[in-house]
Order: C-alpha cells, then sequence, then structure tokens
C-alpha cells in the first residue's frame, strides 16, 4: 500500500476546526476562557491527529485534554517550602475572608462613595479606618503599592533635594537586584550615611543633623543579621534629636508577636516616636502586596497629597483584601506561624501511613521551617515534612496540581508547616499521582533560593 495514500487519508478525516469548536465541551471553555485558547488547543490536537499521535476521531476529547485550567497564567500551587512568606510563590496566602471580599470587590464597588450621601468619599477610607483601629498610636494611615513604593513616596515628598541621615548598617538590599539606597538616591534626596557596618550610635546621627535633614531612616534588617560587636541608635533615642523619625519596619507586624521577639512592629515603634512607620502588607501581617504608611497626621498627608502618591495607589481590590485581613480571622500566615510542632509531626505521621500503605516510599521527618520573604532571618520553626524519593520534585511542580517542596540531602521534602490542614487530602493525591519510578532531571528539582527575597 502507497504511504502517501494512507497518509492523505487520514488528513481527510480530521475533522475541521469549526467542526470541532461546536463541541458542546469546548463551547463552555470558550465562555470560561476565551476562544483564542481553546482554538490553540484544537490546532495542537488536530496536529497530532496529523502526526499519527492520535486518531482523527480524538480531536475533540484531545483539544478538552489540552485546555488551560484558567484563563490566567498563574497556577494555584501548594507551599511545601516549609518557607511561610515565600516570595517566589507570592508571599502571604489570603485569607478566606480577604479573598470574598476580592471577589466582592471585583464589580463596581464604593471605593470613592459615600452611598448614604451620594457624595464623592475619601478612597480606601474602610481599610485606613481599619488600620487605624489596629495601630491605635498611628494618627493617620495611607496604602500604596508596595513598602518599596512607601519609602519612594516618603523620600519623594519629604526630603527631595535635601538629606536622609541613615546608618551604614542599614543600606540593604532587599532582593533581586533592588537596593533600598538607590531607591532612595533616585529620588533626587541625598544620603548622609553615619557610623559603621556593625555600629551606629545616637552620637553619629546627632554629629551630622542640620539644615539640609529631612528625616532619620531606621531600616530593619529584615533579611540578615550582624552578630557580635554591635550597637544600633533606637527609635526613642533618634527621637529625641528633634527631626521627624521614619521606620521601616519591613515585615507589616501592628503589634508584638509573641514567637518573634525580634521583629519591630508599627504600634510599638510609633509608640517610641517614629513620626512615620513604613512596612509591607504580604508579609507577616499576611494580607495582599501593598505598602502601609503610619504616622503622624501633618506628615501622611504631605505625602499622601504628593502627585506621586497618584501614580503609586492601590486598586479596590488590594484595598478590599487589605481590610478584610484587618478585620477578619486570623490569615493563613498567622496560623502557619502558631502551628506546633506537635500537631505538625501528628499531620505528617497520618498522610505518611496512608501513602506508605500504597507502597509509596515515604516517611515522616522532622524538619526545620523559616518565616521567610525578608522577616525574621534566623528563627527556625520546628515543622515536620513528609521524606520522598529526589524525584518527587520536578513531578509535584509540574504536576495538575503543583507542588513545590524543597530538596535536602538528596530527598524531596513537602513540609507542613505552610500547608493548610484543609489542603492535607490534595497534597497526598498529588504524591499518589506521581506513580512508580522515572527518570527526572534531579537539577530541576525544587526552588533552591527561598527566601532570596526581602
Ligand atoms: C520587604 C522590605 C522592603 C520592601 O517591601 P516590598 O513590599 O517588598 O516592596 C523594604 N524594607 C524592608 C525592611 C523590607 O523588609
Amino acid at each position: 500500500m502507497d504511504q502517501r495514500v494512507t497518509t492523505t487519508d487520514v488528513r481527510r478525516r480530521i475533522p475541521r476546526t469549526d467542526a470541532v469548536l461546536g463541541d458542546p465541551r469546548l463551547i463552555e471553555a470558550a465562555q470560561r476562557l476565551g476562544s483564542g485558547a481553546v482554538k490553540a488547543a484544537v490546532r495542537q490536537a488536530q496536529e497530532r491527529a496529523r502526526a499519527g499521535a492520535i486518531a482523527p476521531d480524538g480531536v475533540a476529547d484531545t483539544a478538552v485534554a489540552l485546555l488551560p485550567r484558567t484563563a490566567g497564567g498563574l497556577r494555584p500551587v501548594i507551599n511545601a517550602t516549609g518557607v511561610v512568606l515565600h516570595t517566589n510563590l507570592g508571599r502571604a496566602s489570603l485569607s478566606a475572608a480577604a479573598r470574598r471580599a476580592v471577589r466582592e470587590a471585583a464589580g463596581p464597588t464604593d471605593i470613592e462613595l459615600d452611598l448614604r450621601t451620594g457624595v464623592r468619599a475619601r478612597r480606601g477610607h474602610a481599610a485606613l479606618a481599619a488600620l487605624r483601629e489596629r495601630v491605635p498610636s498611628g494618627a493617620a494611615a495611607h496604602v500604596v503599592n508596595n513598602g518599596a513604593a512607601a519609602l519612594v513616596l516618603v523620600a519623594t515628598a519629604i526630603a527631595a533635594g535635601k538629606e536622609i541621615v541613615i546608618s551604614r548598617g542599614e543600606m540593604v538590599e532587599i532582593g533581586d537586584g533592588f537596593r533600598l539606597p538607590d531607591l532612595l538616591v533616585s529620588t533626587g534626596a541625598r544620603l548622609r550615611e553615619v557610623g559603621t557596618t556593625n555600629r551606629t550610635s545616637v552620637a553619629d546621627y546627632a554629629a551630622v543633623i542640620g539644615p539640609e535633614t529631612a528625616f532619620v531612616l531606621k531600616v530593619h534588617p529584615s533579611n540578615f543579621r550582624v552578630t557580635g560587636f554591635t550597637r544600633a541608635a533606637g527609635t526613642g533615642e533618634l527621637a529625641a534629636l528633634g527631626v521627624p523619625v521614619v521606620v521601616d519596619i519591613g515585615s507589616g507586624l501592628l503589634a508584638p508577636h509573641p514567637l518573634l521577639p525580634d521583629e519591630p512592629d508599627a504600634e510599638t515603634r510609633l509608640r517610641a516616636g517614629a513620626s512615620l512607620v513604613t512596612a509591607s502588607g504580604d508579609k507577616l501581617l499576611g494580607g495582599p502586596q501593598c505598602g502601609l504608611l503610619l504616622g503622624q497626621e501633618e506628615l501622611v498627608r504631605t505625602v499622601s497629597r504628593h502627585p506621586l502618591a497618584r501614580a503609586l495607589r492601590v486598586d479596590k481590590l488590594t484595598l478590599a483584601a487589605l481590610e478584610a485581613t484587618l478585620t477578619g480571622p486570623e490569615t493563613p500566615t498567622a496560623v502557619a506561624l502558631a502551628a506546633g510542632p506537635a500537631g505538625l509531626r501528628h499531620r505528617a505521621e497520618r498522610l505518611a501511613s496512608a501513602l506508605a500503605a500504597d507502597g509509596i516510599d515515604v516517611r515522616a521527618v522532622e524538619s526545620a521551617a523559616s518565616v521567610g520573604g525578608g522577616g525574621a532571618p534566623g528563627v527556625t520553626l520546628p515543622s515536620a515534612a513528609l521524606s520522598l524519593p529526589e524525584r518527587y520534585a520536578a513531578a509535584l511542580r509540574t504536576g495538575p496540581v503543583p507542588v513545590v517542596g524543597r530538596l535536602e540531602a538528596g530527598r524531596c521534602l513537602l513540609d507542613l508547616r505552610a500547608v493548610a490542614r484543609e489542603d492535607d487530602e490534595r497534597l497526598a493525591e498529588a504524591v499518589r499521582s506521581v506513580g512508580g519510578p522515572a527518570a527526572t532531571d534531579p537539577a530541576a528539582g525544587a526552588v533552591t533560593d527561598p527566601a532570596a527575597e526581602g
């Protein structure tokens, strides 16, 4: 039989695009995902039929199987890295309340309107009120896109053309090559560096403060630790120098956290005399990405009325999530931080014995988790993990429900501290779906630089 005849024959039997698109499953998918994604899946399926990889009458089924899960490229993953705030995984996981608030705010919403009077209201007034309620010493508040934006706005509005006094021990890189000193200088402010890497005293600051000083900036070294012969000036001492003191606390703790005694919090710093505190919303606060500014009314007004504030303003979804984070139940971040080692161990053992019963090479092991996201450097959170063969790392990451673990001593560890208890079954299902031994590239393992960014 002539090979060409067979090929032509198969090609003729491949259904036309519009015929495949008439499949009810693909009509439904087009409404959910957009017609572009559906057509691309159909074309791919037709290609496979043309290449002889599938039968011509399997094109519709294959197209359905090839459809993306969501219209967007971002996939939900299970964070089994043991890093609670993983920058590469989007830092804080929003609470159910915050997710609901985001969905509700997605349509038209009263973000800048007082529904009672029908007149314009301050944008995000409810979220700002919630913030001030949680931080009583902050007379006023403002929200921008992220922690870096908060600093840029403060420097621009208060210090452009003037000096920011900062310790050499606090000139930090926050991650991905971005450095706070560069960020501050980009606003037109000048940095007046004082002290040394390990030691800076109040006298060092006092010696340079003058008419050119806009403010003293204290930056929390949130992603590294300097130990040994060290010294830093406290907020209270600096406040006595007579110029505004801006404190970048980084992590967004609003009040002291019993498990993280070295993490600064907004309320304590303001009470100690800080004029302004800046922080991120998606670190220890456990909310959406945003930058918080809290402090003296006049300074907050100056900052929030600056033209740049308009360019850094947050959207309604962020404000909705922030308010629900502030007023709602405990965040997943708080739950993960507070989880007791015994409870984690119990979950790991239960999962391991169920999976081992299915013939999987798995055991429950002790593990060391961390806060991550540029918070609480050096703090180890005792945890528990499932230990699996190394090849699971890549297979789990690329599976239908992506799970990101970490590689340790030739094993793939799935640390449970940052995994919501409700996700245990999905995690087990993902492990089961990996199946028997297969050749995978161990170099393509878990994310290896978990807490790289601050
Ligand atoms: C994380 C961090 C920043 C940057 O905040 P983003 O929200 O990531 O922009 C700035 N300063 C400190 C001390 C931080 O920890």
